[in-house]
């Protein structure tokens, strides 16, 4: 496959011969936007979010997860873009690779873009990410609503980091943060445990 320039980052991080991580393919047209998000058990447990945005999964490690709890402010420090395929992702990185670990698709669905400007008109959604700061409602099978992604820090240095965060006052359903090893895929309903010990064959 071609690679593309948009996904440098990516693909020069990895070793297609030795990971099973996807290389990228161009968006349908008219379909709504995904996100995936994703939980890493690598060095250092994360999750990973991810929104479509045109041909890229745009991407934040988020070390505690997102939480349904609008009172949770979610640290979320961008990482380099994701080819598309990546939301089917599930399976065990080889040690030693980067990122090795096991991964799995904590929730996935789509999201309808909500950035707006100061007036209230609506904004195209890569360029409010652009300016550090876009809105967007999740329909998944664990997420749903409205959230936003806010950048609080750098967009030129390698500190940059982000919040992620649910809008609306909190309600007692919220179930704030999920426990990553207990957690079920949203796609094949195994745990990381699971996945580790089903390893190529998952
Ligand atoms: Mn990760």
């Amino acid at each position: 496959m071609e690679k593309k320039d948009h996904l440098r980052e990516y693909h020069g991080k990895r070793d297609f011969g030795r990971t099973r991580e996807p290389e990228g393919r161009s968006a349908a047209a008219g379909e709504a936007p995904r996100f995936v998000v994703q939980i890493h058990d690598a060095r250092t447990l994360h999750f990973d979010f991810r929104l479509q945005v045109d041909d890229v999964l745009k991407s934040w490690s988020v070390p505690k997860g997102p939480s349904d709890d609008p009172h949770d402010k979610r640290l979320a420090m961008p990482t380099e873009d994701h080819p598309l395929e990546y939301e089917d992702f599930e399976g065990v990185i080889p040690k030693g690779e980067y990122g090795g670990g096991t991964v799995i698709v904590w929730d996935h669905g789509t999201y309808e873009p909500l950035s707006h400007d100061r007036k209230g008109r609506p904004v195209d959604f890569g360029e409010s990410l652009e300016r550090g700061h876009a809105t967007f409602r999740l329909s998944g099978s664990k997420l749903h609503g409205e959230y936003a992604l806010t950048r609080i820090r750098g967009s030129q240095d390698d500190r940059e980091a982000w919040l992620l965060v649910k809008a609306g006052k909190g309600h007692s359903g919220a179930h704030g943060t999920p426990d990553p090893y207990r957690a079920r895929s949203s796609r094949t309903g195994r745990t990381l445990a699971q996945v580790a010990a089903d390893g190529d064959e998952g």
